[in-house]
């Protein structure tokens, strides 16, 4: 089996296999590590904003997604308790792909897994990292698979956290619980069929203690999901004692929110309800520094009310793959690895946040007025006399702008693809639903 790689990418959500299909297609020795088999639900919201399709025609992955995806997403609609109030969605830049649509994580993380083993990255799954150590140069990442006790070491000169926020190494998950509060939100996730919502709606739920969104995605299945906080949560299962969690959440929202009760009404959950977190909101990269580099949610999470996670996955990564491609030598070492990736790392941190940081900011804003009902409903008259501020809300979410621009997509090489020395083969298993609450 190949141990040594140019770069050990750990974690094949959107970032993780986005970053690996871009180095790969540069001639890079790519590891792509990941301890889910595929597919796998997740909870998310599944929207993918219109800013990001010219990036899957760049990946090599949008036909498939149009094939797939559900309808055009062009209006935005508000539901707070029993009032309602919608808009129009901005049009995207880019006149062949306006309007975002969504699609089940089933789904898009498999076309995106398996575009970076078609163009040559080395797949490891279901294998979990279970500790990242070295430097610059020479990066150490022990593996090992799912299902038995065999163990690996890999090496690279570059390593890429790509694995999310919400699943800590080994190492880190009794800090982790130690940090937990009872404010922190966790995350509900899960799919209908037959909801009653108007084609390319897309609702924000705001209620007491938490936020969420409804969309049409592929198929015509609905996914419906929300954070909520936990000690919200706890207050509602103390009145609901014995049920799991997801029905607890499912009543909340159908209670709080008249818009999720009509849009249920004859409607039928398909699989189990999802949960994790808590969710992470906030910024991790650092502005410099010779660690491992950080992309999508490991890299920094905006509150999910702006559904932009997928984006900051995906562009984050474009980014940092950019700066990657376009300065490499991967044979430095010693200081010369450590200035390289320091100055590397400067680069891609600024550009993160020029990109990042107003649209964190404002889905932060949103998240707290969504979690107080009684502020949101002091707006709501606002908005339904000027509803284009819902229009403009979207905008400085991030959702139409693309990074980097899609004029400039073709910069990065796609060098002719040689086969790698050894590649681990990738099985995709029987879905697995997750973790069933
Ligand atoms: C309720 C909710 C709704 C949301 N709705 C939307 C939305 O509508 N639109 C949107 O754009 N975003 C949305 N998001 C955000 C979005 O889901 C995330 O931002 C996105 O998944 C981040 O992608 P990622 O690649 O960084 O990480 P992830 O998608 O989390 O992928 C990380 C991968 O790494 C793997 N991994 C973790 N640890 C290891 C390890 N040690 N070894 C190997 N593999 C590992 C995991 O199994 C996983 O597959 C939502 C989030 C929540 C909570």
């Amino acid at each position: 089996m190949q141990t040594d790689y140019d770069a050990v990418i750990i974690g094949a959500g959107p970032s993780g296999s986005t970053a690996a299909i871009l180095l790969a297609q540069a001639g890079w020795s790519v590891a792509l590590i990941e301890k889910q088999c595929f597919p796998r639900r997740k909870v998310c919201g599944e929207c993918i904003a219109a800013s990001n399709l010219p990036l899957l025609d760049a990946l090599g992955v949008g036909d498939a997604f149009a094939a797939m995806a559900g309808p055009e997403l062009r209006r935005v609609a508000l539901f707070c308790g029993a009032q309602s109030v919608s808009a129009t969605l901005p049009a995207g830049e880019d006149a062949k792909h306006p309007w975002g649509r969504a699609l089940g994580r089933e789904h898009l993380d498999v076309l995106l897994l398996q575009r970076a083993e078609a163009v040559g990255a080395s797949v490891l799954q279901p294998w979990a990292a279970q500790s990242l150590s070295g430097q610059p140069g020479n990066f150490r990442c022990s593996v090992t698979t799912a299902d038995s006790d065999q163990a690996v070491r890999l090496r690279a000169p570059v390593a890429i956290a790509a694995y999310g926020s919400w699943q800590p190494f080994p190492a880190d998950r009794a800090r982790r619980r130690a940090e937990r509060r009872a404010s922190d939100l966790l995350a509900f996730k899960a799919n209908f069929s037959n909801v009653r919502l108007e084609e390319g709606l897309l609702p924000v739920l705001s209620f007491r203690g938490g936020y969420g969104g409804m969309v049409v995605a592929d198929h015509g299945t609905a996914t419906l999901a929300c954070c909520i906080r936990e000690d919200r949560l706890n207050a509602c299962r103390q009145g609901s004692p014995g049920e799991k969690a997801g029905a607890v959440v499912e009543a909340y929202l159908r209670r709080e929110c008249d818009g999720v009760q009509d849009a249920l009404s004859g409607a039928s959950r398909v699989g189990p309800w999802l949960a994790a977190g808590p969710i992470r909101p906030g910024v991790r990269l650092t502005r410099s520094g010779t660690h491992v580099f950080l992309i999508g949610n490991a890299a920094g999470e905006a509150h999910p009310i702006v559904g932009e996670g997928i984006s900051m996955a995906l562009q984050s990564a474009w980014l940092l793959c950019e700066q990657l491609v376009r300065s490499r030598d991967v044979r430095l070492s010693g200081i010369g690895a450590h200035k390289w990736q320091r100055e590397v790392q400067e680069r891609y941190a600024a550009q993160w946040r020029a990109h990042f940081r107003l649209r964190m900011q404002v889905a932060g804003l949103f998240a707290q007025v969504a979690m107080r009902p009684a502020v949101t409903a002091r707006v709501l008259p606002l908005l339904r006399r000027a509803p284009g501020l819902l229009t403009h809300s979207a905008r400085w979410s991030g959702k139409i702008r693309c990074v980097p621009n899609p004029g400039a997509i073709a910069l990065l090489p796609a060098l002719p693809v040689s086969a790698p020395a050894s590649r681990p083969s990738h099985r995709v298993a029987e879905t697995r639903p997750g973790h069933d609450l």
